[in-house]
């Protein structure tokens, strides 16, 4: 892509009201416009982050055998008033009427909706287990939107929702999700821990919150240091395998980690040694729950079971808040001149510099790097403007994209160009086949 013809309005001044990094940062590097409070238009710099995280997921969703579908954002009011949460979720809701004076809502969640797909399709056990998913705008009316997309009003979320005969099913179907869940953050470099939680208006008996650690977090945590240790994606975990998943879990939910609504502190001093007690702020991206038959009995998802007994569909539900993750990501990967993406999220993962461009033979060596890059996979950000050097080399790192080619005339009578690193800072100079080779060697196309 050709600076030249992009849409990228990075803003040379730190604006005024963002409050914190990850939202003075999006807004420098022209990722996000604000339409209204807690609302907000995604640039194309910003929608390429956003796709990437929703690639992720789909990925790690279908690789736990969970099937997407797609529902829409605005709901019959009657479904809500049938659970009961039509006059439950209080203010946060957005109500609408049309112009048949039909009442409908701007979906918070979707338990309902798929709630009713299900019983108007699925009758029998031998029909289950099932997991349904979507990724899909969500409106809460937050009293006070903050932080740019981290506490938005509209925001993007995948919500999925299980479906099993009996709870122990439905268990294995939280622990599925939970090893799910662990592989996607991680894939995203992203380290995120299970907490316990309350399940809040969701309801349930059982509940996890994935939280990153941040210092601007809105959530206070407490937990063991020992869980810092643990990793998950390196381990193939058969998702099938209720034993699997559940040794996972295990192991992921032994150490103390909660968030401030469930800590318990003569636990957390019994529990731990003083040494590797943490506490600490932390920014919630997901969430998930289960809450047996509080949607199915009121809504009447009625299931026959292997004994011919009629019976109400064991269900939970799991969120990843996706826009909420661009922000954290940058809360966890950032410093003084801007963003540091994580390689598998960045919108590029090469910007190339060309400091001449009135020079032929740079010009001709950035485009061949361009199409090389590209046919691998890896369409690089190409700075082709008549800008300075300096202002160049402050935009690519403002936008964080991980490697950086800067070609000039000087270097190619050598043959040679520099390939810097935006995390590590190395730069090394070599020929730009080496440079090719380096960031295609082993791992074919991205996308
Ligand atoms: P919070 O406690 O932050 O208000 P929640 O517990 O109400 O979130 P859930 O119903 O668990 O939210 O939704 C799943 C995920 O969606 C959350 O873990 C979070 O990452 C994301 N999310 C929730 N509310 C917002 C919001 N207002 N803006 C952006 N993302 C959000
Ligand atoms: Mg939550």
């Amino acid at each position: 892509m050709r600076l030249s013809r992009y849409f990228l309005p990075v803003l040379r001044e730190t604006p005024a009201d963002a409050q914190i990094a990850s939202h003075r940062l999006m807004l420098r590097a022209g990722m996000i416009q604000q339409a209204s409070a807690g609302i907000y238009s995604w640039m194309p710099l910003g929608l390429r982050v956003l796709k990437r995280l929703e690639q992720i997921v789909h990925e790690e969703q279908m690789a736990a055998g969970h099937i997407p579908l797609l529902m829409p954002t605005l709901q019959p009011a009657s479904l809500w008033q049938e659970s009961g949460r039509y006059d439950d979720y209080g203010q946060e809701m957005l109500r609408i009427t049309d112009r048949q004076e039909r009442r409908l809502v701007y979906g918070p969640t979707n338990e309902e909706l798929i709630t009713d797909i299900f019983r108007r399709h699925v009758n029998s056990y031998r029909d289950l287990p099932l997991t349904l998913y979507h990724i899909q705008w969500k409106f809460r009316d937050e009293i006070r939107p903050r932080f740019g997309i981290m506490r938005g009003r509209e925001f993007l979320m995948k919500d999925g929702y299980n479906f099993d005969v009996d709870k122990d099913s439905a268990l294995h179907a939280y622990n599925r999700h939970m090893v799910s869940y662990l592989n996607t953050y991680e894939k995203m470099g992203l380290k995120a821990i299970p907490m316990r939680a309350s399940a809040g208006p969701i309801g349930g008996t059982h509940s996890h919150e994935f939280l990153v650690l941040a210092e601007t977090g809105e959530s206070e945590v407490y937990f063991d240091n020992d869980i810092l240790e643990l990793t998950e994606s390196d381990h193939k975990v058969d998702f099938d395998n209720p034993q699997e998943c559940a040794e996972v879990v295990k192991r992921w939910t032994t150490p103390y980690a909660r968030t401030d609504e469930t800590h318990d502190p003569v636990e957390f001093k019994s529990q731990i040694s003083h040494s590797s007690r943490r506490q600490s702020r932390g920014i919630e991206v997901g969430q998930i729950f289960y809450f047996g038959t509080k949607y199915s009995e009121p809504m009447n998802a009625f299931v026959t079971n292997a004994d011919g007994d009629r019976v109400p569909v064991h269900m939970g539900s799991h969120g990843i808040g996706v826009s909420r993750l661009v922000g954290a990501i940058i809360e966890a990967n950032h410093d003084d001149r801007g963003i540091i993406w994580p390689e598998p999220v960045a919108p590029f993962l090469v910007g190339i510099i060309n400091l001449a461009p009135k020079d032929k033979k740079t010009n001709d060596v950035c485009d061949d790097l361009s199409r090389r890059l590209s046919a691998f996979g890896k369409e690089p950000l190409y700075d082709d403007t008549h800008d300075r050097a300096g202002s160049k080399f402050a935009t690519m790192d403002l936008i964080g994209i991980p490697w950086r080619l800067t070609v000039g005339p000087r270097g190619l009578i050598k043959g040679e160009i520099e390939m810097s690193h935006r995390r590590g800072g190395q730069t090394i100079i070599c020929s730009p086949d080496e440079a090719i080779n380096r960031l295609c060697r082993g791992n074919g196309r991205r996308e």
